[in-house]
């Protein structure tokens, strides 16, 4: 009996260190980066069964100009580092009452013809997808994860072992939009790394904050409506990242220009013409 309670003593001990170890090390992650690509294959293959929730826009030639014109160079990117272990693909799912896009982990972007509708220029469109490719890149689904299913299994262990309940922690963390539920620090750096992405392609770099720059000025920033709710849910705080994203710029010494913009990087036209004329 004192064997087994100094054991136990030893073993909490030893959990301790762990815990600590891990909240020092803030990007710890315990699973493999192909575990993200089976996790984003099990998902992508969920939301193709759930056609009803997620119908997919069958539009080959819009999804391919804006895969070759915008998602590809931004995969090119010297500071993507997952592009030829990651299985990355454009989606676009037929609903335009919502305005969101969003990445599931290992490569699949799916983007909304509510947001596709919404934006007025390539800018903005890469500005997003940037944002989403480095939610992606960054591991940000599986680093929480790491945390949550940290905590959860060390609460096992010391309250004992229970293998059906730890089984069922597991379905449940691998399960559902929680995976999608991006915290203030994800966003931010995802909004940081869109910007170093899109530095080398043609598009202007600051453009991930067109879009709450436009859902800003639209009064749609304070709204509840349906779609409105769905971005906020997974993309929180916009009027502060809009100033994070235009201090990034006068640091970086890029020029700040807004969503109203023209001319060079920003591409109205084009989106005009091959995006929004494409979209029934
Ligand atoms: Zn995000």
């Amino acid at each position: 009996m004192l064997k087994l309670v100094k054991r136990k003593k030893a073993l909490f001990i030893v959990l301790s260190f762990i815990v600590a170890a891990c909240s020092a090390i803030q990007t710890l992650n315990i699973f493999p980066v192909e575990q993200d690509v089976a996790l984003g294959s099990e998902f992508a293959l969920q939301l193709q069964n759930s056609a009803k929730d997620y119908p997919v826009y069958n539009n080959p030639a819009l999804k391919n100009y804006i895969t070759q014109n915008i998602f590809k160079p931004i995969l090119n990117s010297p500071d993507v580092l997952y592009r030829d272990i990651f299985k990355y693909n454009l989606e676009i799912i037929k609903n335009d009452t919502i305005l969101n896009a969003f990445a599931v982990p290992g490569g699949p972007v799916y983007v909304y013809t509510g947001l596709l509708k919404y934006l007025d220029s390539e800018a903005a469109l890469a500005g997003v997808l940037g944002h989403e490719i480095a939610h992606a890149e960054r591991r940000h689904s599986t680093n929480r994860m790491t945390k949550q299913l940290g905590l959860q299994m060390l609460t096992q262990l010391v309250l004992g072992n229970n293998p059906s309940q730890t089984a069922m922690i597991v379905s449940n963390l691998f399960s559902g939009m929680a995976l999608l539920a991006n915290s203030r620090a994800d966003e931010d750096e995802s909004d940081r790394l869109s910007m170093k992405y899109l530095q080398s392609t043609k598009y202007y770099p600051g453009s991930v904050k067109f879009f709450f720059e436009k859902m800003r000025d639209d009064g749609k920033v304070s709204a509840g409506g349906g779609g409105v709710f769905a971005f906020f849910s997974t993309h929180p705080d916009p009027i502060a990242r809009i100033a994070s994203a235009d201090q990034r710029l006068k640091d970086a010494g890029i020029p700040v220009k807004d969503y109203r913009a023209t001319g060079a990087g920003v591409f109205k036209e084009e989106y005009k013409k091959y995006i929004l004329s494409q979209i029934k």
